[in-house]
């Protein structure tokens, strides 16, 4: 009825809130008449509280007739946070991975941009700002530059140093100058300086001091993939490649090449690595190249930095930003390339919540925005590798080595023949501990790869056999020596070493295994003159990390045993031998994985050797020399290793060939966790027969780790040749999933990696 005021008048918006709940609700128009637009953050009334939502977009009357629709309460952006391709981007995310839009919204947003509601009371969000002031020189007559130089040494320093780094913080200064307080004021004063206050951005990768590079000459096989790459990118459109180059070939020179094409066409580069990888080493190569304009997005960002971040990107002060898994909801604007650097990396799979694949989600975002996607890899995952064989990936390789080295050499030492080495210990074999003492005497470095931290996996009971058990996990704690004390692995519960056996009360309380920090004790009594250093994640991670793989780089330590911390990172010239002490560590997990995950962990970590002048070497240490994953990386044979495993993915339906869905279980009530999942399973199989779908259910299951904080762990797996039959079944089963029995979660994870 036109003219009159009836409902149908007011607007109404679908708004996505940030609750398990599938369906976006309908509010309408705020009071105040603040203008509405999708992509908006709005503060709703939801029950008796008020959240922060999303709006999707405009609503029809019908669909909000026969609701009591209320009002927004208020409008908290006056430019969307989310412009509308993002937004579309985000949608299609959530639907692949049947996860509710509001939830995925809120993951691709800074945390702490919103407003909260507590005890009634409504607070802005307030990331907290620190400021510093920043000083800039302004030119100084001849006169009085030399009037100064002669009467105020220390100040004519001071001022020269801020003209030769303009913006430099008055906490620089001070570390250089701890009495500069007063030259400041008395040059601020006289007009020589600008000061100005700043937001302080706590980044580890500020105030890097870069010098810009030249552009190498390329390689042949370099100039080819980027000239590929680079007409792919001239035209606009989507294209996707698989830049499969072997470690050290050069890939990074082919990913700034390409950033390159797409800044040259006024679009913006988007670059993925794995968290391990983004050091400031990494950040500075592409600094090198493009300046400071590009933003680092990493986990260890304060909220105020990754806010500002954000910020720099959204409103198109920067475009481009290199940083970790959730980097790839960056509000760039317009891409032109989209690279995923290690893209086998598992990293880049989120397990919890929205659990994405970051490396799948680059490429529906550059298909989306006509870019071009690379993903990169010396060991490519055999999803992508299927996908290069189907022609969706354009296959470009790298088959040698950038600046020319051969790949190391690789030997396999059989532990079942070398039980223990030199001094009766189990860590090295007579061979490895050989090759040590020769690299140690030509004064070059060794890295030693373990992939167990602590002192010992297990402290055991050499009385009655038991090992002592995390009190919510249903894993054995480890024995840590730095400082003293258990610790689980899995939720980080530490308990002080027992005197006696719980289960017996005896005192033959055995550490069992090795881990990095024993290793490194071993290390130090087998080669005492060494200079030993250990990286872990109990070392620290950041700055303390950097500061370990600096040393070794300044040559300040000949050994340096680690986890997967010491396996990625940068050249360092004087590393001739890398050691792998358990090769199959990872072999033997119920994993159909663990094959392509112990191959790329050995080639990458054999990958660290020679990367110089000086010819590398590995060795890696193995009770199971013939296992096709091991022999395959021995020889760097990626071709064969796929090859054969592909084949034997076809046979079991395993992905690339099936797609999976996992459905895990939890709750502290271990038959409610049972019983729950055994009602969903019953549930699909019945949907499955109702519909004729061709899924087939492994399980349900207790997970493998069937108990993990307190909470008892079952799990059911969907396998078939197609993620839309998985996902049809899903969705006759939704409601069941959504709403579960009490005290139990469950988890929908689409494409799982973790089979734990
Ligand atoms: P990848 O990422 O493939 O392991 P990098 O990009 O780190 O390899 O390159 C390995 C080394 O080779 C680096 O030190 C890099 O500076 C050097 N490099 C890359 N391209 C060239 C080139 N065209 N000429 C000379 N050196 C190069
Ligand atoms: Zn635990």
């Amino acid at each position: 009825m036109p003219g009159t005021a009836t409902p149908s008048a007011r607007a109404f918006y679908h708004v996505a809130v940030p609750l398990p709940l599938r369906s976006p609700f309908i509010y309408s128009a705020p009071k105040d008449g603040t203008p509405v637009l999708p992509g908006m953050r709005v503060l709703v009334p939801f029950g008796a509280r008020r959240i922060t939502g999303y709006v999707i977009g405009l609503a029809q009357a019908a669909d909000a007739e026969g609701f009591r629709v209320r009002p927004i309460a208020r409008v908290l952006d006056a430019v969307p946070s989310l412009d509308a391709s993002l937004l579309e981007f985000l949608r299609r995310a959530a639907e692949y991975y049947m996860h509710p839009l509001g939830e995925v919204l809120r993951a691709a947003l800074p945390p702490g941009i919103n407003p909260f509601e507590k005890a009634g009371q409504f607070h802005e969000a307030r990331i907290r700002q620190k400021f510093e002031t920043v000083f800039t020189a302004r030119p100084m007559p001849e006169d009085a530059a030399q009037e100064m130089q002669r009467r105020a040494k220390t100040r004519w320093a001071v001022y020269t140093h801020i003209a030769a780094h303009p913006g430099i913080s008055s906490a620089a200064l001070r570390s250089r100058w701890s009495t500069c307080a007063a030259h400041l004021r008395r040059l601020t004063d006289d007009g020589w300086l600008d000061a100005q206050q700043q937001p302080v951005v706590g980044d580890l990768f500020a105030g890097l001091d870069i010098a810009p590079d030249t552009p190498p000459t390329l390689t042949d096989e370099q100039a080819a993939a980027t000239d590929a790459i680079v007409a792919q990118i001239r035209t606009g459109q989507y294209g996707g490649f698989l830049l499969h180059g072997v470690t050290g070939s050069g890939k990074t020179e082919v990913y700034l090449q390409a950033i390159a094409a797409a800044r040259e066409m006024g679009r913006g580069a988007l670059v993925l690595v794995p968290e391990i990888t983004l050091t400031p080493q990494l950040v500075r190569r592409y600094m090198a190249r493009f300046g400071t304009e590009l933003a680092v997005w990493h986990s260890g960002l304060s909220d105020r930095a990754r806010y500002d971040a954000w910020q720099r990107l959204r409103s198109g002060e920067v475009k481009m930003v290199i940083g970790v898994r959730s980097a790839v909801f960056a509000p760039l604007d317009n891409p032109g390339v989209i690279i995923v650097d290690e893209e086998h990396d598992t990293s880049f799979k989120q397990e919890t919540g929205f659990a994405y694949h970051a490396r799948d989600l680059a490429v529906l975002r550059a298909s989306m925005s006509q870019s071009a996607v690379i993903l990169g890899s010396a060991t490519p995952s055999l999803e992508s590798r299927h996908n290069a064989d189907a022609g969706k990936l354009r296959r470009l390789a790298l088959v040698t080595r950038a600046t020319q080295r051969p790949l190391p050499h690789i030997e396999i030492i059989d532990l079942t023949q070398h039980r223990s080495g030199p001094g009766g210990q189990t860590l090295l074999s007579a061979p490895l501990h050989r090759a040590i003492s020769e690299t140690l005497s030509r004064q070059e470095q060794v890295i030693l790869f373990l992939n167990r931290r602590g002192f010992a996996p297990t402290l055991l009971c050499r009385d009655c056999g038991e090992a002592i058990r995390c009190a919510h996990c249903a894993v054995s704690l480890t024995y840590h020596t730095h400082p003293r004390g258990l610790v689980c692995h899995y939720c980080d519960h530490r308990q002080s070493v027992p005197e006696r056996c719980p289960a017996c009360a005896g005192t033959a309380l055995h550490p069992v295994g090795i881990g990095t920090q024993k290793a490194e004790e071993i290390l130090r009594e087998l080669f005492p003159a060494a200079r030993i250093a250990r990286l872990d994640r109990d070392v620290g991670s950041g700055a303390r990390a950097e500061a370990v793989l600096d040393a070794l780089r300044r040559e300040e330590v000949d050994i340096l045993v680690g986890t997967q911390m010491v396996t990625k990172g940068h050249d360092f010239p004087k590393v001739t031998l890398v050691g792998v002490l358990q090769g199959d560590v990872g072999l033997h997990m119920p994993d159909f994985r663990a094959g392509e995950k112990t191959f790329q962990l050995l080639t990458q970590v054999a990958g660290r050797a020679g990367r110089s002048t000086h010819p590398g070497r590995a060795i890696i240490q193995t009770f199971n020399p013939q296992h096709p994953a091991i022999a395959a990386a021995q020889h760097h044979d990626y071709a064969r290793f796929a090859a054969q495993e592909l084949v034997d993915r076809a046979e079991l339906g395993y992905p690339p060939f099936g797609k999976m869905v996992a459905i895990r279980f939890n709750s502290t009530d271990a038959d409610a966790v049972e019983a729950a999942a055994k009602g969903l399973a019953q549930h699909l199989r019945n949907a499955a027969k109702a519909t004729g779908t061709d899924v087939t259910l492994l399980g349900p299951t207790p997970s493998p780790l069937s108990l993990l904080q307190g909470r008892h762990r079952w799990h059911l797996l969907l396998k078939s040749p197609r993620q839309d039959w998985n996902r049809r079944l899903l969705l006759a089963v939704v409601e069941a999933i959504e709403a579960p029995p009490k005290g139990v979660r469950i988890h929908v994870d689409i494409d799982p990696f973790s089979m734990l």
